[in-house]
């Protein structure tokens, strides 16, 4: 719980600086947020951005995006060693030996990928559009990549195209620990709670799923369903947002150890020491900023 003081302190530094924060930030960083949402709805908030400095908690190549959509802004980071592990299964070279090997096919990549990768990207997307984006592509064969669980996903949903994943296992550290007994647990403890899963998650666990939804289309579920209860297959960290904005309906996390190391290296005392002194900047290569501003600027305008 923050005390006044701290509010304060917050609010007074944070007045030439945007607050940007993922929905697995702890509670605190959501607490004093001028945005919290999942990464499209971060790109979008940051598009808005008015002010010259902005903190960005969350990950690398969220961080990232933020930073090559603000050109003339300065993007700061709790911490810059925060590198999704997930984005890092998929350097460019072995997406460049299988554009070699698929010169027929898109490439369409997760925003969850390092930027020298998503510079070879004709288009990249979110677990929250991902579906929209692989169908707009007109050609029928299409890397998708690192998450090779998200395109399953896909490929359940877009019959008309082949889904060649790269890597072939990629995957999220964190939405591999969810298993079949968590859900059949939950199911048991709770049996009238909506069951919302992530497509991170492994296919076994999202067939059991009365809903597979992306963090920002859990936030939607919850709003225009008639349940009181549900049971959260995602982070931890997007229980607390929910029980912040829905004190009437309880929500039971699948699996209370589902925390990714990652987000939670940004700690309340490194975020406040950047709001403090400024000094974790991200920086993007020039030579590949170009190229990967395109093909995110292309995921912006086909999910306006
Ligand atoms: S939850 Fe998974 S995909 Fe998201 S930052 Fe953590 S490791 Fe990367």
């Amino acid at each position: 719980m923050l005390t006044d003081e701290v509010l304060r302190e917050v609010r007074e530094l944070k007045q030439d600086c945007i607050v940007l924060a993922h929905n697995y930030q702890i509670p605190e960083i959501q607490e004093v947020a001028d945005f919290v949402g999942d990464s499209l709805g971060l790109c979008r908030a940051a598009q808005r951005i008015d002010k010259p400095y902005i903190l960005f908690c969350g990950v690398d190549f969220m961080a990232e995006s933020a930073a090559l959509l603000n050109p003339d802004k300065t993007v700061l980071m709790p911490d810059l060693e925060a590198h999704c592990p997930m984005a890092a299964q998929l350097p460019a070279e072995v997406l460049r030996r299988a554009k070699e090997e698929h010169p027929d096919a898109a490439v369409v990549l997760y925003i969850n990928t390092r930027l020298e990768a998503r510079a070879e990207a004709d288009i990249i997307c979110t677990s929250a559009n991902a579906v929209k984006i692989v169908s707009s592509v007109p050609e029928k064969k299409v890397l998708f990549g690192p998450d090779a669980n998200l395109a399953w996903h896909v490929q359940r949903h877009v019959r008309d195209k082949q889904i060649i994943p790269v890597p072939e296992k990629g995957h999220c550290i964190t939405h591999l620990l969810f298993k079949r007994e968590h859900v059949e647990r939950a199911r048991e403890e709770h049996p009238e709670a909506e069951v919302l899963i992530h497509p991170e998650c492994t296919p076994e666990v999202q067939l059991l799923a009365d809903h597979i939804c992306s963090t920002e289309q859990m936030v939607r579920r919850v709003k225009e369903s008639s349940a009181k209860e549900f049971i959260i297959g995602t982070e931890i960290g997007l229980v607390h947002r929910l029980r912040r904005e829905f004190p009437d309906r309880r929500f039971y996390p699948l699996y209370e150890r589902a925390i990714c190391r990652t987000m939670k290296m940004n700690t309340w005392e490194k975020f406040m020491q950047q709001l403090r002194e400024r000094k974790n900047v991200v920086r993007i290569d020039p030579g590949i900023a170009e190229r990967a501003m395109l093909s995110l600027q292309r995921m912006l305008e086909l999910s306006a």
